[in-house]
Parts: structure tokens; C-alpha cells; sequence
């Protein structure tokens, strides 16, 4: 096993023949922390939607531990542990925390879920179905002890989150604040171990305070060895976190190196000032800039 955990080669994605992301290669090492950022329109979402099964590129591959998973769609992903969470944030708000962060675990379960490699094979789906009907009904021994590991799993998922999300699980996420909705997500990402999380904007919409505590959480993670790759607006978030830089525009990478070295970057400075060049790219952290137009 290489320690490359992703290598993503000349990825395109055009819409309407508009490029959306033309011709990037990149790659991620084990346990490095790596962020795309780029003005509004630049790429970062639809980059992650490639790479996470939702959108399939026209030209390109996507190597993911050695196995080429280019157009492999999202939960054949996270059974093989790359799993993401979503600019707008996505909860299931008539479920609970607790069933929300269970829902991670469902592309790993093995005796609930017997025979599921048979799913994909149209004409012998229903094998599987009956087999989890019955297994559900039945619940052996197998399937009891599963449950109780799925049940420590999630707990242990929602104590990174201190007092926050443990005394609400079984509350409906819908009945949850905007922070707690997205703190939820990205437990339900983590819940499966993944060996690679893409977080897409894990900031938005969030005051001051909670984005301060969500770059703690990532910096926890990123001590426990988590490779991640994260695309976020907030640069001062991103100089601290981040082993590495991507700065895409216009679906291209103009620039990457360490934090230091693309804060230096004049390409940068200009695709993030225009005509306001001069002040140091950390200066002109959007704060608060939310970009919640997700276009999938
Ligand atoms: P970013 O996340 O960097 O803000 P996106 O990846 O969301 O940028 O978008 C890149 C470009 O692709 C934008 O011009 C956007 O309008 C376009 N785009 C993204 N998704 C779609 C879609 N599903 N259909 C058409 N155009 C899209
Ligand atoms: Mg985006």
C-alpha cells in the first residue's frame, strides 16, 4: 500500500460545455491535511462532488488507495472509506442524531445487511432484500451483537462533540441549530473511520465561535492521523489546519504549496483581490461569506 491516498489525474467536468473543473491533478497523502480553496465558482464543490461518486467527470481518473474508482457511486465509496459531508449541510431532519449518525454505518454492516454486493446486480436485488427482511426480523445472535457496536460507535462519534450533540440524540435533527445540523453531518461522515474525509465548507453559515471550535475538532482529528481533504472559505481556518494548499480558479489550479507559500503566491493574491492587490491574502478572509449555492 502506497502512502498515497488519493490521485486525482487531468479530472474534467464540463456543464453545458462551460468547464466546471478542466484538467486538475492533485494528490493526498496519508494523514495530511489538504484544502482547495478559490473564489466563488471556481470549482472546489464540484471537485468533491467527482470524487465522491455524485457527478461522473468526462475525462480523468480517480485513484483512491491504489483502485481506480473513477465514477463509482457514493455509498460503493464509503464501504471502502471515503465518505464526505456537504456545503449546504445534509440531515435527515425526521431522524434522530443518533439514527442519523447510524445511517454512516449502513454501507459497513455486515450481518444486517447479508449478501449486499448482490444490490448491484439488477436482476438479483431482491435477494438481498429478503435476506436483511428476514435477518431483520429474526435479529441472531450476529446481528444483536452488530447493533450494540454500531450503538458505541455513534456514541463515541458524538462525545468528539463535548455536550453538544450527547444529551440531544434522540431529538429530531430537524429541531436542531444550524451548527448542530452540520456537527451531526460530519459525525455521520466520521462514523465509518474513514480513511479519506472530504469536507465541503464545514464553516458556512457558522458565527466566529463555532468556527473556532470546529478548526479545534479538526485539529483533533488531524492529531489522531485523519487524512482529509477540505474545501473551505475561511482562510485563517485554512493557514492553520492545512499541510497544503490547492487554489483553484476558473476550474484550474493556479497555485499549491504549504500555507505559507500560496499566502505568498502572487497569482493567488490577484484571484482573490482583482484589482485590491497588495494586502496579504489573510487579510481578505471572507468572513462570514456562507456560498450556499450548491447547483447539484
Ligand atoms: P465552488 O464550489 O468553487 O464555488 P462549484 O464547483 O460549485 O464552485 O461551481 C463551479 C462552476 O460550475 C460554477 O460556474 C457553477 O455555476 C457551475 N456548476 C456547478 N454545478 C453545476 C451544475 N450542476 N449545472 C450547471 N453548472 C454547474
Ligand atoms: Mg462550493
Amino acid at each position: 500500500m502506497t502512502d498515497r491516498v488519493l490521485t486525482v489525474t487531468e479530472l474534467t467536468k464540463h456543464f453545458d460545455g462551460l468547464p466546471a473543473v478542466d484538467g486538475t491533478s492533485f494528490e493526498v497523502r496519508e494523514h495530511e491535511v489538504v484544502s482547495i480553496i478559490g473564489p466563488n465558482g471556481s470549482g472546489k464543490t464540484t471537485t468533491l462532488n467527482l470524487l465522491s461518486g455524485l457527478l461522473r467527470p468526462q475525462h480523468g481518473t480517480v485513484v483512491f488507495d491504489g483502485t481506480d474508482i473513477t465514477g463509482r457511486l457514493p455509498d460503493a465509496l464509503a464501504a471502502i472509506g471515503l465518505t464526505r459531508t456537504f456545503q449546504n449541510g445534509r440531515v435527515f431532519g425526521t431522524m434522530s442524531i443518533d439514527d442519523n449518525v447510524t445511517v454512516g454505518l449502513t454501507p459497513k454492516l455486515r450481518a444486517a445487511r447479508p449478501l449486499a454486493r448482490l444490490r448491484r446486480i439488477p436482476v438479483l436485488r431482491w435477494i438481498p432484500l429478503l435476506a436483511e427482511t428476514v435477518v431483520a426480523l429474526v435479529r441472531p445472535p450476529s446481528v444483536r451483537r452488530e447493533e450494540r457496536e454500531t450503538a458505541q460507535t455513534v456514541t463515541g462519534q458524538l462525545e468528539r462533540f463535548g455536550d453538544r450533540l450527547l444529551p440531544r440524540r434522540s431529538q429530531e435533527a430537524a429541531t436542531l441549530s444550524y451548527a448542530n445540523r452540520r456537527r451531526t453531518e460530519i459525525a455521520r461522515a466520521l462514523a465509518p473511520s474513514p480513511r479519506l474525509l472530504l469536507l465541503d465548507e464545514p464553516t458556512a453559515g457558522m458565527n466566529p465561535a463555532e468556527t473556532d471550535e470546529v478548526m479545534h475538532q479538526l485539529l483533533a482529528l488531524k492529531r489522531d492521523g485523519q487524512t482529509m481533504l477540505l474545501v473551505e472559505h475561511k482562510l485563517d481556518l485554512v493557514m492553520t489546519v492545512s499541510d497544503r494548499v490547492i487554489v483553484m480558479d476558473h476550474g484550474v489550479i493556479i497555485a499549491e504549496g504549504t500555507p505559507a507559500e500560496v499566502q505568498a503566491d502572487p497569482a493567488v493574491i490577484e484571484a482573490y483581490l482583482g484589482s485590491r492587490r497588495g494586502r496579504a491574502v489573510a487579510d481578505i478572509a471572507p468572513s462570514g461569506a456562507t456560498d450556499e449555492g450548491d447547483h447539484e
